[in-house]
């Protein structure tokens, strides 16, 4: 039976519990691959849902020791045959199950694409995290490992940071694993501090990564770096470093924005001054040197790059016309819906996809297990070599496929890893 690809806002039958838009979109996207590529049914079916999820309500006690606030927390593991699951933890006010296993479907394709010995998972709470206090955010994040430790595990299940969470979040949580076994297992996460284990570079590594495929990108679009200018959507993790890094490359970057605001300099924004008032301050707003505008004017000011690296549903029917970037660099998860790739394809801007585009940190996250269940330590030198490997390599099958077989960059990325994860299954068989 052909399968029927409907808008994203309508959902797969049978609906289950994680049915949300965000859900829809990644089963509409993977549908959408499986239809192209002709995937067997039984394995499409088996595919479109994830392994194993888990909620659980907990209760986090505030600073105040009478205010005890009962708080929902998810794990999702999508495939299971690829090995252990690996996908970050989000703290978010919105996070919800469907959220939590779209994110894990995305990284059951990424670790796949990027041929990472791993099957996707997700975990997240829904939670603001702004507003914790430290010890708060530890309670919680304890409490938290605690409710979820029968699924996690080195060789199970490893957790890493994502929206919301840092190395210090990691550190809690293999405090609270360790705890339990009564030995250190710093395998239990990745994403750590380096004197826990943490690999050199992790942090970094989800800008950098995708700076390499924008270099790659570049040259594909005989695009000069050094001329070019850059918008980019979120000033955290992904978004100041991607920022640094092109800066490195000689791109300018014009505009920058957070939660509080956006901030635009046609001459240019010196970041290393951004960064400094955002250490001083916590947030973008009032930051001197440059004009405040709203997070969506700054996604369709006219830049050569535009990398959102803040949140899903960024790019959507309703602005895909008006962005006039040329290329289009995805740090964030699902920034962009369907119906938006298809206003972009026709507009012939080029796309580094999301599970592609913010795959460096997944892939040092390996580099960082592979370390720490061996005992080994890589210098930051050699992380990055091997990252430039892994990225430039997924950047040419990707490419290679999407010229070959004329499609758009994301559905071959997609391909690529459904087509592995789709092997995989085929070869393990069905249990019993
Ligand atoms: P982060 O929490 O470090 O930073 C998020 C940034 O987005 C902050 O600057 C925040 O102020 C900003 N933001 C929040 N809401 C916004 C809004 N409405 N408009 C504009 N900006 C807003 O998170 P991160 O780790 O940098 O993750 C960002 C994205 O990248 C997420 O989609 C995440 O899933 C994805 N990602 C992260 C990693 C990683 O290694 N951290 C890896 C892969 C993908």
């Amino acid at each position: 039976m052909e399968p029927v690809i409907r808008p994203f806002d309508q959902p797969v039958e049978p609906r289950a519990e994680w049915d949300t838009p965000m859900f829809n979109l990644a089963q509409q996207q993977f549908l959408h691959a499986a239809n192209l590529m002709n995937l067997d049914e039984n394995i499409r079916d088996r595919l479109l849902f994830p392994q194993r999820t888990l909620i659980v309500s907990f209760p986090c006690r505030r600073d105040k020791y009478s205010e005890v606030e009962t708080v929902f927390g998810y794990r999702v593991q999508h495939v299971l045959t690829m090995g252990p699951t690996k996908g970050g933890i989000r703290y978010h006010e919105d996070v919800n199950l469907g959220e939590v296993a779209a994110l894990a479907m995305w990284m059951s394709w990424k670790c796949a694409l990027m041929q990472l010995p791993f099957g996707g998972a997700k975990g997240g709470v829904r939670i603001d995290p702004s507003k914790l206090s430290r010890s708060e955010l530890q309670r919680l994040t304890r409490r938290y490992t605690m409710e979820i430790v029968s699924m996690i595990g080195p060789d199970r299940d490893i957790p890493a940071p994502d929206l919301g969470t840092n190395a210090q979040v990691m550190s809690w949580i293999m405090d609270t694993y360790s705890q339990q076994i009564g030995h250190p297992v710093p395998e239990i996460v990745t994403g750590k501090p380096v004197v826990l284990g943490g690999a050199h570079g992790r942090q970094e590594a989800t800008g950098r990564g995708l700076v390499y495929l924008i270099q790659e990108a570049a040259e594909h679009l005989r695009l000069d770096l050094k001329k070019a200018t850059a918008v980019v959507q979120g000033f955290g993790n992904v978004g100041a470093n991607a920022a640094t890094f092109l800066t490195e490359c000689g791109v300018k970057i014009i505009g920058v924005s957070d939660v509080s605001t956006g901030i635009y300099n046609a001459k240019g924004l010196v970041l290393s001054a951004v960064a400094e008032h955002v250490a001083r301050t916590g947030f973008l707003k009032g930051y001197p040197d440059a004009q405040e505008i709203s997070n969506e004017a700054m996604l369709e000011l006219e830049c050569d790059i535009l990398v959102p690296a803040a949140l899903q549903n960024q790019i959507t029917e309703a602005n895909a016309g008006r962005i006039k970037c040329k290329l289009l660099a995805e740090g964030a998860n699902g920034p962009t819906t369907l119906e938006a790739d298809e206003i972009l394809s026709r507009r012939g801007i080029f796309v580094l996809p999301d599970i592609l585009g913010n795959a460096g940190g997944v892939t040092v996250s390996y580099f960082e297990w592979v370390q720490n269940t061996q005992e080994l330590a890589w210098t930051l030198e050699e992380t990055n070599d091997r990252l430039h490997k892994i990225m430039t390599g997924a950047f040419r099958r990707t490419l290679l496929r999407s010229q070959r077989d004329d499609i758009d960059m994301r559905t071959a990325a997609l391909i690529e890893g459904i087509e592995r994860v789709a092997q995989a299954k085929l070869l393990r068989g069905v249990f019993p």
